[in-house]
């Protein structure tokens, strides 16, 4: 199975397998795709060793052995430093480019040098503008709030722009003084020992977002779009990403797409057949409604800076970041990746939790549209969670369970395959 594809990467021969391909933004996926991976510093090791068994024993099982990964390491972080002298090598960015699909376990952040956070520059130069975090419940886990597994949501939120483009004067320097001058010249005050943070959000940007989050709903049968901005103070950056958003689903989605206002004018607040509800929500309402009625809302297109916050705050609702997976999706290119760090002090022990990694996996095989695979793990995840059989973070918080560890826990949750 597979051609043979004659290159190196960072002195590594790419194994045999074929290329994902892309369309409209879509991959397009052989049966013995190549996929880059990046173990991860720290407990990457670990987690990575644990998570990759996982994958190849459901992909397996799922297919009967006709689909398997051919997987491709390359290197990021303290790994490629000691070995290459390079936080983030070049033909690192080149294989990740070549393939198109890689998950990555977490890297250490360099203090100081070029590069603020190896995590940030892979998003800009692979325009990676999704960041998508679904957040759900796992039975058993302990949480802060009652009813927790009412929480299903994903999350898309805005990866480029928003605060995240970095366009920020330190007080007092000729820029900001420069930049103040101007903004004065329009009749704005400004005090002069300010600093300035620019705040960019462009139609470009927030259509594509919202179209992929619109996308994501039809594709899974998910019943709501929530646009979540703060429109009413920003109007011309926030409540812009909301109208766009609109004129968006108004062009491209009108047959499966119905606005809140329309839905009560129209149909008396009842969802008709195979309609989408697009609607959207202040972002501080957001905040209380994903408490106070969870329920009701499953899949949420947000700007970045909201979308950051709120991210945190519903994997918090639901038990914490431990199993929090996350990917950074572009039209050529998705990565997916732990969204906890590299957690050194455990490094190397076998006693970290995986599940970050292998719910991330979840994510990317359900991307690959290997959805059976992707059914199997999360299924297996929950039943092991069920059983009491978690690692020590879980472990210490559930009264009666059993400490796995790192690589215990991977063969308890192949052995809970069905
Ligand atoms: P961290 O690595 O996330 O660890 C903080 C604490 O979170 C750990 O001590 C542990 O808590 C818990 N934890 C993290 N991962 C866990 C897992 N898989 N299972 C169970 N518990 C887990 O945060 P940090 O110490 O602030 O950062 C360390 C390094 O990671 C830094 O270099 C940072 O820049 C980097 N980082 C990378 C990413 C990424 O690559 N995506 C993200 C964040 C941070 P207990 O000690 O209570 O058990």
């Amino acid at each position: 199975m597979g051609q043979v594809i004659d290159k190196t990467y960072n002195g590594l021969k790419v194994p045999q397998g074929e290329k994902i391909t892309f369309a409209d933004g879509k991959p397009v996926v052989p049966n013995k795709p190549i996929i880059p991976f990046i173990e991860g510093d720290g407990t990457g090791r670990d987690i990575w060793k644990a998570s990759v068994r996982v994958i190849d024993a459901a992909v397996k099982k799922a297919y009967d052995g006709k689909r398997e990964i051919a997987w491709f390491e390359v290197f990021a972080g303290e790994k490629a430093k000691d070995q290459f002298n390079e936080w983030l090598p070049e033909d690192t960015i080149a294989a990740l480019k070549e393939f198109g699909v890689g998950i990555k376990g977490p890297l250490t952040t360099p203090v100081g040098g070029g590069i603020r956070s190896l995590n940030v520059a892979l998003r800009q130069i692979f325009d990676l503008y999704c960041c998508v975090r679904p957040v759900r419940y796992f039975k058993g886990v302990p949480s802060p709030v009652v009813a927790p597994e009412k929480l299903d949501v994903v999350i898309y939120r805005e990866n480029t722009e928003d605060v995240y483009s970095g366009i920020e004067f330190q007080a007092g320097t000729d820029e900001a003084k420069k930049l103040i001058e101007i903004l004065e010249s329009m009749g704005k005050k400004i005090r002069h020992d300010s600093g300035i943070g620019i705040k960019p959000i462009s139609k470009t940007g927030s259509q594509r977002l919202v179209r992929r989050a619109i996308e994501y709903a039809i594709a899974h049968g998910k019943k709501t779009v929530t646009m979540v901005h703060k429109g009413n103070i920003q109007k011309f950056t926030e409540g812009a990403f909301r109208d766009w958003g609109y004129e968006l689903a108004a062009t491209e989605f009108a047959d499966k797409v119905i606005s809140e206002e329309k839905l009560w004018a129209d149909h008396d607040g009842k969802l008709p057949a195979g309609k989408i509800l697009l609607n959207d929500r202040i972002a501080d309402s957001m905040f209380q409604q994903v408490l106070t009625r969870p329920d009701e809302y499953q899949v949420l297109a947000t700007t970045n800076l909201n979308g950051d916050y709120l991210s945190d705050a519903c994997a918090a609702q639901v038990g914490g970041l431990g199993l929090a997976p996350g990917a950074n999706i572009g039209d050529s290119c998705a990565i997916f990746e732990a969204t906890h760090g590299t957690a050194p002090k455990y490094a190397d022990k076998d006693v970290i939790n995986p599940g970050s990694v292998i719910l991330s996996a979840v994510m990317m095989l359900d991307y690959m549209g290997w959805t059976e695979a992707a059914k199997m793990i999360e299924e297996s995840v929950s039943k092991t969670i069920q059983q009491k059989k978690v690692t020590y973070d879980l472990e210490r918080l559930m009264p009666g369970a059993t400490k796995l560890k790192t690589s215990e826990f991977a063969d308890a949750i192949i052995a809970n395959f069905s």
